[in-house]
């Protein structure tokens, strides 16, 4: 039963989940707020996460590539210097400008922002300790909560963002640091250690598991990224286990122990990067106010609609279940305000593109090798490597492949795997065609420009269902 309410809908976090179904709900002609704590909209992804990282990224790959890769272009250059303080202003005014960019959107479509922090006084009504001082409270018909997630700390390990950082410190350090350990090949772990490797730093990424990537890369691409990232000057030291760190000196002093057979050893840092996952953030959102609990992995638990056990109360993005990747979140924002507003919304879990930003890019989307094997499917591998692509070629960028996996019989496409210059775009072919249901023989019979390098894309799919013509 509801009560008098302010608001159809009241977003508590501006991240990327939450701005988009505001706007979404705008868009709808609701009347709609958006609670955010951080003083900028945008979350993690627009203020400390994918955008700051992708600038770095790309900034940082253009220096190295023209202190290390220009001369056989037939380039010389001299006197290549690193700027660290302007690289930093660039990645800064690319944020600020982005999180404006949503400011401005939430007036254009009449969404009223609300900058403090949102806590359940009781299940319409939401609490908020503002910013600039004082406190109103708003009422909302529906709730939607977006309040993202924060990354998981290293026990024993205190985060002080300048010696012992997250991705927030690794995206601003002051200068480079001398020797840098990352603990975590995952994508946090990956993309920052080349952004530092390449400006400069010794960086070694400590990973307990056996292969880098995290979860969801496939193997057969995750060995040939850890080896070209290898042969960038990044050391890997894979099965081993940090026991513990000791920050009290200069640097970090870091104990790790080898998986059975490799001995174990003490290495030291100047820079030490946590990075073994993300974790659902809920602190001070008063949920135990309202009865509501989190799972053994402190999620909030959803039903299919996004529902909470308390129907007008819905949780989406990095804080309930799914990936945890800022296009996840944007679409469930849209779809949980079109189950209010129509009854019904989409989202296609089965075709959730992932790419990581190092170079060259890694690019997946739908199953890998290992899924496929344990749910028992009969498939079939089709490969296509750039090596054999003429653009690939022509640019000098010829590392990579293209990996198709698709049903033995029906041939219907099951997963995509990308390793190359391009990935990261180029996926979108392959999200639409896993989305149409496509076959492999139906991507092969479409034409592709020549000469792209989405031909190494067509080529894998003819590869999968009968022969590549240039390989
Ligand atoms: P968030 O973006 O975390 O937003 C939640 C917001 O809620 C925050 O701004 C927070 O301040 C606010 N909040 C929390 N509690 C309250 C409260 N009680 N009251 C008011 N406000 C509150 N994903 C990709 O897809 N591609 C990438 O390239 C990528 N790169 C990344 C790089 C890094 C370094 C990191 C850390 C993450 C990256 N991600 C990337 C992941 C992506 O950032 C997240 O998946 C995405 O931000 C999730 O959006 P969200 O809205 O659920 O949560
Ligand atoms: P992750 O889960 O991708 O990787 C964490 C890695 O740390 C895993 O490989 C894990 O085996 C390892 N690990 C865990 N505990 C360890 C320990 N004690 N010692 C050594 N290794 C350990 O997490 P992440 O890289 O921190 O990223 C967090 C989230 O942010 C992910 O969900 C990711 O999808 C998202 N993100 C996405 C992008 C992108 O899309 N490009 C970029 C950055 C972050």
């Amino acid at each position: 039963a509801s009560e008098a309410s302010d608001y159809d809908i009241v977003f508590i976090g501006g991240g990327v989940a939450g701005y988009v179904g505001a706007i979404k709900a705008g868009q709808a002609g609701l009347k709609v707020a958006c609670i955010e704590k951080r003083g900028a909209l945008g979350g993690t992804c627009l203020n400390v996460g994918c955008i700051p990282s992708k600038s770095l990224l790309n900034n940082s790959h253009l220096y190295h590539q023209i202190l290390h890769d220009t001369k056989k272009r037939g380039i010389d250059v001299n006197d290549v210097k690193l700027n660290l303080t302007q690289m930093m202003k660039a990645k800064d005014e690319s944020v600020s400008s982005l999180t404006k960019g949503v400011e401005f959107l939430f007036k254009k479509n009449n969404v009223d922002y609300v900058k403090g922090t949102g806590s359940f006084k009781d299940e319409h009504t939401i609490k908020v300790n503002l910013i600039d001082g004082g406190e109103t409270e708003i009422k909302g018909k529906n709730i939607i909560i977006a309040t993202g997630s924060e990354s998981t700390p290293f026990p024993g390990l205190e985060i002080d963002e300048k010696k012992v950082v997250t991705s927030t410190g690794a995206i601003a350090l002051p200068e480079v640091p001398k020797k840098m350990v990352v603990i975590g090949g995952g994508i946090i772990g990956l993309e920052m250690a080349s952004v530092w490797s390449r400006l400069g730093s010794q960086v070694t990424v400590v990973e307990f598991l056996g292969a880098v990537g995290g979860p969801g890369m496939d193997a057969e691409i995750a060995k040939q990224a850890q080896k070209i990232l290898a042969k960038q000057g990044i050391k890997f030291k894979t099965n081993t286990k940090v026991l513990k760190g000791d920050a009290s000196g200069d640097g970090v002093k870091l104990d790790l122990e080898a998986a059975k057979g490799g001995k174990n050893e003490t290495i030291d840092a100047d820079v030490v990067l946590v990075a073994i996952g993300r974790r659902p953030y809920t602190e001070g959102l008063g949920i135990e106010n309202i009865g509501l609990e989190l799972d053994e992995r402190k999620r909030l638990v959803i039903d299919q609609e996004y529902r909470t056990k308390i129907p007008h109360i819905r949780v989406i993005g990095d804080v309930t279940f799914g990936p945890m990747l800022a296009h996840k979140a944007e679409e469930e924002g849209v779809a949980a305000v079109e189950y209010i507003t129509k009854g019904y919304g989409h989202v296609n879990y089965g075709a959730i593109p992932s790419v990581m930003y190092t170079h060259p890019e890694v690019a997946w989307v739908g199953q890998n090798e290992a899924e496929l094997k344990s749910a028992g499917v009969n498939y079939k591998v089709g490969t296509f490597p750039f090596t054999a692509n003429s653009r690939a070629k022509t640019n000098l960028e010829t590392e990579g492949l293209v990996k198709f996996l698709a049903d033995a019989e029906t041939d219907r496409i099951l997963g995509i795997h990308i390793i190359g210059a391009n990935a990261g775009e180029m996926i979108a072919e392959g999200t639409l065609a896993l989305e149409y249901g496509a076959s492999t023989e139906d991507v092969a019979r479409t034409c592709h420009a020549h000469p792209t390098l989405a031909e190494a894309f067509k080529e894998a799919a003819m590869a999968t269902y009968s022969h590549a013509i240039h390989f």
